[in-house]
């Protein structure tokens, strides 16, 4: 099964209700009438995305994914009241093609880095190049790190071996189901339990 298979929920016998047009379980709904957002899990549980809670609500509806966690809030659909989910899981395994890599944000290293300065332990505040930049250093996970003011301004335009400094392990590109949904968005603390992250990550 493809994950374009879930593109529009087949909703037959239910007339008055709209199928999602988008394609995918991940699309963007379109207009949704509500701004509430929802986890969606795959049939292992794993997190895959976040969706509008109008397209799990349809997702649901059609069958193609269970509600895991729920508010109180209750949203009206043909003859029944549907509480509004938090959390979904897909009621099939879709196989989904991820990006190799997650993308380079300040946030994502901070979170990565554990919002301290890799040299000091302080708390960070600022992204310091390796290898600096003016010297060939390149913007990328495996060059950039957190750190605090102090020792950004100290290390300026020179290399960990001009400061006699070290790192406690190479820096390397994140992976993980949850660092998908970490650095765009803000996490739901009901989403946590799912994605593995500690109540100290603020994403
Ligand atoms: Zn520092």
């Amino acid at each position: 099964m493809s994950i374009t298979a879930l593109g529009s929920p087949s909703v037959s016998g239910r007339p008055g209700t709209h199928a999602d047009p988008s394609s995918g379980p991940c699309a963007p709904a379109p207009a949704p009438v509500t701004t509430a957002a929802t986890l969606l899990l795959n049939a292992t549980y794993e997190p895959l995305c976040v969706v509008s809670s109008r397209r799990a609500i349809v997702l649901v509806l059609g069958a193609k994914a269970e509600a895991v966690d729920v508010t109180e809030d209750l949203v009206h659909a043909e003859r029944l009241a549907l509480a509004v989910p938090v959390v979904v899981r897909l009621t099939r395994y879709v196989r989904v093609p991820y990006p190799v890599q997650v993308p380079l944000s300040r946030r994502a290293v901070f979170t990565r880095d554990g919002q301290t300065c890799v040299y000091c332990g302080a708390s960070a505040t600022s992204i310091d190049h390796v290898v600096p930049r003016s010297r060939g250093g390149t913007h990328s996970w495996d060059n950039v790190v957190a750190a605090c003011r102090r020792c950004n301004h100290q290390k300026a335009d020179r290399s960990l071996a001009e400061m006699g400094w070290s790192l406690p392990h190479p820096p390397r590109a994140p992976s993980g189901a949850a660092w998908r949904l970490l650095g765009h968005r803000t996490v739901d603390p009901r989403w946590r339990e799912w994605l593995g992250v500690p109540d100290s990550v603020s994403a």
